[in-house]
């Protein structure tokens, strides 16, 4: 019997390896931590998002194992229906803390996060401004939440407003909705610009600071207060447990009644199973240790700056930004594979993020700096990434 569907998959898969846009799960061993075993390779790991390397530190892993050993491994059932576990009410606590808010709501994961609440938030008849570049589950809440989208230039915040100028009459209710820190730009909103369009234009500012969070500001609580901007009653931030925190989950904090409306409203959290124990426990523990620790935030983002600063003196092309993402802009798919691949063989790890994560065109390698990585790991990088800039030159 001939497989027609099969067929049809196989062509397709042909035509995205036909554009080097061909991706495949690569074997890894081990945590999540400076060097990774990856298909049987140890390699300085540059391709973790665990910015202040705290996945794989004993307290946070102890927390994780002692949760899980009181409460199960699963949660067994939504928070609506299951009941709230104990281990989820110290964790939002400590992130409203975190973000200077009244209140915060913990769901299975970051992109649940941005679906249940933009979901909530907007619908037919409502507007959304989006950032050109935010990310894939920003983009895809607000497309599956009926509201009107309308994108505006990356950062530009004159073109946000000639957009709320032109538009905002006409729907009911309005979101500016914008990645912190970019996840794949390493570059920041403008929030101390945004936050008062926001008011004036009387607009919900939402900013998902997956990326941010623990890591920018003086007290870690994220990109707002990188830009000193005050939370205000309107002010919606998103975030994950799942990047500087080592753990997993997103979380949505703001004021009380906010919180009250998304767990009667937001389907992702009334309809998907509440966190793990062990992985709300783990979270807890890691904001712990980021709050005692301010060094691992200083010094993730020291080392970067001091890599991007040694990247620009080899002449790569190199984007701008105050935190450990440090882009390499390369343009082509190929490219980007053929120096990932180059630059695993002098023995680091950086992933090729190639589109539709990025636009056509701007494929790059995507570095991300550990507040744990030695300055001898972060030599090896640059000496890797010099010599294979050479031998391409050659
Ligand atoms: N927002 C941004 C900006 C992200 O980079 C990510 C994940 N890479 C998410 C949301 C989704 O978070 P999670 O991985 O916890 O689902």
């Amino acid at each position: 019997m001939s497989d027609a569907g099969g067929d049809v998959l196989a062509e397709e898969i042909g035509k995205i390896r036909s554009r080097g846009l061909h991706r495949r799960l690569r074997s890894r061993q081990g945590a999540t931590d400076t060097t990774v075993t990856m298909e049987g390779r140890v390699l300085a790991n540059f391709g973790s998002n665990n910015y202040l390397g705290l996945a794989n530190h004993p307290a946070v892993v102890a927390a994780s194992c002692a949760a899980t050993a009181r409460g199960g491994a699963g949660a067994g059932a939504s928070r609506l229906i299951g009941g709230n576990h104990s281990e989820y009410d110290p964790l939002e606590r400590g992130l409203a803390r975190l973000k200077g808010t009244q209140a915060s709501l913990v769901f299975a994961a970051g992109y649940m996060a941005n679906l249940g609440a933009i979901g909530a938030l907007a619908g037919e008849g409502d507007m959304i401004a989006c950032d050109r570049l935010n990310h894939a589950s920003l983009v895809d809440a607000c497309r599956l939440s009926g509201a009107r989208m309308l994108v505006y230039p990356h950062l530009d915040a004159g073109r946000l407003r000639e957009t709320l100028e032109r538009y905002r009459g006409r729907y009911r209710r309005a979101l500016i909705v914008t990645d912190g820190l970019f996840s794949m730009d390493g570059d920041v909103a403008p929030l101390a610009e945004l936050s008062p369009l926001a008011e004036e234009f009387n607009a919900w500012l939402y900013v998902d600071d997956a990326h941010g969070t623990g890591v920018l500001g003086e007290r870690g609580a994220g990109a707002l207060e990188h830009a000193g901007v005050v939370p205000g009653p309107r002010t919606i931030q998103m975030g994950t447990m799942s990047k500087a925190l080592g753990s997993a989950g997103g979380f949505v904090a703001g004021t009380g009644t906010l919180r009250d409306f998304l767990v009667n409203r937001a389907r992702t959290l009334v309809f998907s199973t509440g966190l793990p124990p062990g992985t709300a426990a783990a979270a807890t523990a890691a904001m712990e240790i980021a709050e005692e620790e301010p060094w691992r935030r200083q010094r993730a983002r020291e080392a970067a700056e001091r890599l991007r600063a040694e990247l620009r003196g080899l002449g790569l092309n190199v984007i701008e930004g105050p935190g450990p993402i440090v882009p390499v802009l390369l343009g082509g798919s190929e490219r980007a594979v053929r120096w990932m691949e180059a630059i695993a063989e002098r023995g680091c790890f950086v992933p090729g993020v190639r589109p539709p994560s990025v636009p056509e065109g701007e494929a790059r390698l995507r570095i991300s700096v550990m507040a744990t990585h030695t300055d001898g790991q972060l030599e090896v990088l640059t000496g890797a990434l010099a010599s294979v800039a050479r031998a391409e030159d050659a």
